[in-house]
């Protein structure tokens, strides 16, 4: 980390953090914005109308009519210019959000997808991305965040690897994009995403969230702060059951050596739903106890089966804990990660904003 930071640096600091104050309040008056940032009334008044000059904010207009005193004119994010794009590229299908500051949803795109290998798989993401973005050009696009499924290095923006695509190896994704776009880009962890997504709306800050499917994908986040790394919380081959089942990985025993089995060709197969339940609460568990999380989340394409094993699951979770440690929560919601990917992108153009 920098430890000292220039005065023009120091300017973009303060804008990131007035404009995320607006974004916080809704709306907010010059004096409010002064308080919580604790900008000077100069100070503050200098970056609201440089602000103002380019677009990202509006004064709200005054609504009431009575003439007593005169008062504060409301300061909102302008929601008619400046969107992000938010990509889930999942190997099912990809999806994609446009969004404006505010965090509204202002289109969606989704598209099947299939590819043979790496070449057409890049062509496949940059055909997707190049269907939205030309549409939106002049209502200014800040940036764009991927949702990867399969390994992501998060901090070099490269895709480490992806799902049935075997020459997909270290791809630069936020490069390529960055390029063909001319828009910065970030790149994230599918379920990181997802996590992002259910933080915004959870009032908790210690969460765990695994997104079941063929595979298991992990997030967790400790006192609000997602957790990141290259090849960190990559749980899927962790031992669940010494000596059990045997894994494609060659050892046995894995968590997803119990959970492929259940989703095999994409249907629900009982018997062995039935035999991934104790592996799932214990790691469920363990998991808990490593990361102190008060609530886990519980998504992916398994939860469309939720009715037939919510209960039973949960009736083994709580054989380990009391019901007052965490909470359980299945979420049958196809749209997180495209979601949390945008709202990605909302912060991350926030942060990197620069105006002079
Ligand atoms: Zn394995």
């Amino acid at each position: 980390m920098k430890k000292y930071i220039g005065l023009e640096e120091m300017s973009n600091v303060n804008c990131s953090s007035v404009l995320n104050v607006i974004r916080n309040c809704g709306s907010v008056s010059r004096r409010q914005i002064s308080d919580i940032t604790g900008l000077s009334w100069g100070g503050m008044t200098k970056i609201v109308n440089k602000l103002f000059s380019h677009g990202y904010i509006v004064e709200e207009k005054d609504t009431s009519a009575s003439g007593v005193g005169r008062t504060p004119a409301l300061i909102r994010i302008n929601d008619k210019k400046n969107v992000v794009i938010g990509l889930d590229l999942n190997r099912e299908g990809f999806a994609a959000h446009v969004m404006n500051l505010c965090g509204e949803v202002l289109e969606r795109f989704s598209e099947e997808v299939s590819f043979q290998g790496k070449e057409e798989l890049l062509q496949v993401i940059l055909r997707f991305t190049g269907r939205i973005v030309p549409g939106y050009k002049e209502k200014n696009i800040l940036s764009i965040a991927v949702a990867m499924q399969g390994a992501v290095d998060a901090e070099k923006g490269i895709s480490v690897k992806f799902p049935h695509c075997p020459d997909w190896e270290n791809v630069p994704v936020r490069e390529i994009l960055q390029q063909e776009f001319g828009i910065p880009v970030f790149v994230e962890h599918d379920p990181d995403c997802m996590l992002h997504a259910m933080l915004k709306n959870e009032e908790c800050e210690n969460m765990l969230l695994f997104r079941l499917d063929r595979s298991i994908g992990m997030a967790a986040s400790v006192n609000g702060e997602i957790i990141r790394g290259n090849g960190l919380l990559e749980v899927a081959h962790c031992i669940a059951v010494p000596g059990g089942k045997p894994c494609r990985c060659g050892k046995k025993g894995c968590i997803e050596a119990y959970l492929a089995p259940s989703l095999e060709s994409g249907r629900l197969n009982e018997e062995a739903l039935q035999e991934l339940l104790d592996p799932l609460a214990v790691f469920m568990y363990n998991m808990m106890r490593v990361f102190h999380s008060e609530t886990i989340i519980l998504t992916g394409k398994l939860m469309k089966y939720r009715t037939a094993f919510e209960k039973e699951l949960l009736n083994r979770f709580y054989q380990y804990c009391e019901k007052s440690e965490a909470r359980v929560k299945l979420v049958e919601e196809t749209e997180l990660a495209v979601e949390g990917a945008a709202l990605t992108a909302v912060e991350g153009a926030v942060d990197l904003i620069q105006i002079s």
